[in-house]
């Protein structure tokens, strides 16, 4: 490890770099899923959880987000992006014919938190669970429009982090998850005219595809209405980007693509070498999944451009380095916006200059954003705190010269990669 002088490193880069060491999960998950998407709006779900090496504990916690979306009161949105997030109104959404099998012996749902009791311990698990999904109508994560049928967090997964149980409630401000990584294995059929947009290893079968992700926190899948597909290599990394018109497909493409080869060379190689990243109708700006990001179609396209830069950063930070984004939400979100702010004032200067100025503008008086998610009263609040206090302090490390800002980047990035930061 390069040796740094700590002492010349204010707070923020301290913390990323002192965490205690890299905690690799002991417990293996393996997910093998059947999804059959039977129209615009209902999905068939048949998967099987197999993990071994649990930790003790009276049940094994599963998080199932779309239960939550069943009913205004649970939907994981704040009363101020409720519009945003819902444009056309409440449409609920349901959990049909849910079955547990395999090992279950019992489970209880509370929220968005599924408790089984396993018919035995030790050993290898299986859990299995059979349901039919009505996705709900909006421009959240999991939810669809005219355009995109968006299935985030339609999988049951194990509440591991770091190898330990972390149960957390949905919260309606930031990304509420912290998981371990599995090996994804999925078989997708989906209608006619529709064109599934999928991380990892995607293979086509007769009317649909097989999806092979390795070491992921989640598994997200997009079918999309005839959309406009743009490809981009530089031979070790490829990019393919889904957007309702043409420009903005190629241009994610690229931006993606430009980004990413700059990430590898100044932090490292992440632990995949490709990116999905899908354009579409979204509530909140983007959304990062392993493998696969979202970008909203409404950006301006400098809003879009910072976007994508971003998501494609938490390649490195989220998907190659676990963090727990309830407890500590603002860890990889300064690291992902440092990182696009490093590439935009090094690709594009005046644009980047710009941005970093806008977010030192945006949170001079903010000084507390070492907060857990609980302690965010808004939307407003969280993004000041996260993505322009944090990140702008954590960026301003840069002064101190390139060979420390990146290398410490770089050696916390190489201790945990493959792992998670606790
Ligand atoms: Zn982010």
């Amino acid at each position: 490890m390069r040796r740094i002088s700590f002492a010349l490193l204010p707070v923020v880069i301290a913390a990323c770099v002192a965490f205690c060491g890299c905690s690799q999960a002991d417990p293996t998950i393996d997910v093998y899923a059947d999804v059959t998407v039977l129209s615009d709006e209902l999905v068939a779900v048949s998967v099987r959880v197999e993990a071994s090496s649990l930790p003790d504990g009276e049940y094994v916690p599963f998080a199932f987000y779309p239960p939550l979306f069943s009913s205004r009161e649970t939907l994981p949105v704040t009363d101020g992006a409720f519009a945003a997030a819902c444009p056309d109104g409440f449409d609920a959404g349901e959990v049909l014919d849910f079955r547990a099998g395999g090992d279950v012996a019992a489970y209880a749902q509370s929220g968005c938190l599924l408790r089984v009791c396993p018919k035995r311990r030790g050993g290898t698990l299986s859990f299995c669970f059979d349901y039919t999904l009505r996705v709900p109508v909006n421009a959240m994560r999991y939810g669809r429009d005219e355009f995109a049928l968006r299935l985030a967090d339609f999988l049951p997964r194990l509440c591991l982090f770091g190898g330990e149980y972390r149960e957390y409630d949905c919260l309606p401000i930031g990304d509420p998850f912290a998981f371990d990584a599995a090996d994804y294995r999925l078989r997708v059929t989906h209608p006619d005219g529709m064109t599934l947009a999928a991380p990892g290893e995607v293979a086509a079968t007769e009317g649909g595809a097989t999806v092979y992700l390795a070491d992921a926190r989640d598994c997200t899948l997009v079918l999309l209405k005839d959309p406009d597909t743009a490809v981009a290599s530089d031979g070790a990394f490829a990019v393919t980007a889904y957007a309702r018109d043409e420009a903005k497909a190629r241009s994610a493409a690229d931006l993606a693509l430009s980004s990413a080869a700059y990430f590898r060379e100044k932090i490292g190689a992440p632990v995949r070498d490709a990116l999905t990243v899908v354009v579409l109708p979204f509530y909140a700006g983007g959304m990062e999944y392993c493998g696969l990001v979202y970008v909203a179609d409404s950006l301006s396209a400098s809003a879009a451009s910072a976007c994508v830069v971003h998501e494609t950063a938490h390649l490195w930070w989220y998907d190659s380095v676990g963090f727990d984004q309830v407890a500590e939400p603002w860890k990889d979100e300064a690291l992902a916006q440092s990182c696009m702010f490093a590439y935009f004032c090094d690709k594009l200067p005046p644009f980047g200059y710009t941005l970093v100025e806008s977010a030192v503008a945006a949170s001079p008086a903010v000084t507390d954003f070492r907060r857990p998610l609980s302690e965010y009263g808004s939307a407003a609040d969280y993004h000041r705190s996260v993505y322009c206090a944090a990140a702008t302090k954590l960026y301003a490390l840069r002064s101190l010269g390139d060979e420390k800002f990146f290398g410490a980047l770089s050696d916390f990035f190489a201790d945990r990669r493959g792992g998670v930061a606790k």
